[in-house]
């Protein structure tokens, strides 16, 4: 389309489809290092703001999983990766993030266990090389609107920090943003959820969200967590820019029996009172986007 990069994922999967893969390389004999004197590493128990529930990381913990989600998990993707109680999706993002685990591996080895489940696994891959290329292209897009919006942007500290803090007192929301705290990583429905919420209902600028999950984050990375918030605020490559998730809505779909809100907010589940004003942010969302409140 004229561009040095693509804006729109459908396009941009079907060239990817179309472009032939590499092979694994294989891991070198030896690795050769500078010697450096270095202080030891801290222990995690020395480090402050670590999410109490953080898995551990590395490639052989990577592997194991890897393998796991091979023989059982990969089949039943395609059907179950929006259930937030069930967790059924690889949780491999962070082992990709520290380069764990290749890219280029998971593709050839999800492609030979093939199936529908497999193949919606890969083309979730494609949205994490479809990011990389926009912010390459773009790195300003890294923290200024890849498409501007005229947005002005309700600075609302109470609403920020009800947000941050899981109690908004809107069950889904909340569960997922504790979910962020304690794990270090939150299901992508309710990444999806949380920061159309912010976005589109509170009416806050996604870079307030975006910094908030980059410093949260195990798998925060600056392509996939910027362009995904840009997406979601309508900001980024979405073709619908104006679509707002219900939290509502989204509960009676992707967590029908409020399992996944029970495990999170334990006792808060029952309800509490909405601590933040929907009407605000909203009808100032659809104004400054052109539409009628
Ligand atoms: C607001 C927001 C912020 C996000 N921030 C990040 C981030 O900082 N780092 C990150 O890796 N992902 C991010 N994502 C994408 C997605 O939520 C996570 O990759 C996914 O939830 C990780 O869990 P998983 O490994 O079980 O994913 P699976 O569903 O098993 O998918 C497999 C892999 O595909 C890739 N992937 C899946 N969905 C996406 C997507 N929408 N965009 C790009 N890659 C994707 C990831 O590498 C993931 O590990 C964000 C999404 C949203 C909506």
């Amino acid at each position: 389309g004229g561009r040095d990069h693509f804006a729109v994922f459908t396009p941009y999967f079907r060239r990817w489809q179309a472009t032939g893969l590499r092979a694994v390389m294989p891991a070198p004999k030896a690795v050769r290092v500078p010697a450096l004197d270095s202080d030891p590493l801290p222990k995690r128990a020395d480090v402050t703001g670590v999410s109490p529930g953080l898995t551990d990381g590395g490639e052989a913990v990577g592997r194991e999983r890897l393998a796991a989600w091979l023989r059982a998990g990969i089949e039943s993707y395609e059907d179950r990766h929006d259930d937030l109680a069930g967790d059924a999706t690889s949780r491999l993002s962070p082992f990709l993030h520290f380069g764990c685990l290749s890219a280029v591996e998971l593709v050839h080895r999800a492609g030979r266990k093939g199936g529908p489940g497999a193949e919606a696994f890969v083309r979730q891959l494609v949205w994490r090389d479809f990011h990389h290329q926009v912010l390459a292209a773009r790195p300003d897009s890294a923290w200024s609107d890849y498409r501007g919006r005229a947005d002005h942007w309700r600075d609302d500290s109470a609403d920020i920090a009800a947000w941050r803090a899981g109690r908004t007192g809107y069950p889904l929301v909340d569960a997922a943003m504790r979910q962020l705290a304690h794990e270090g990583w939150m299901h992508n429905r309710g990444r999806l959820l949380v920061a159309s919420f912010l976005t589109k209902t509170l009416y806050v600028d996604w870079r307030v969200g975006a910094r908030h999950f980059l410093d949260l984050l195990v798998d925060g990375d600056l392509a996939n967590n910027q362009l995904n918030w840009q997406w979601a605020a309508g900001t980024g490559t979405d073709t619908r820019p104006n679509r707002v998730l219900n939290p509502l809505t989204q509960a009676k779909r992707f967590d029908r029996d409020g399992a996944y809100v029970r495990r999170w907010l334990g006792a808060d589940a029952e309800g509490t009172e909405p601590v933040v004003d929907l009407g605000e942010g909203r009808d100032r969302f659809l104004r400054g986007r052109g539409q009628q409140p």
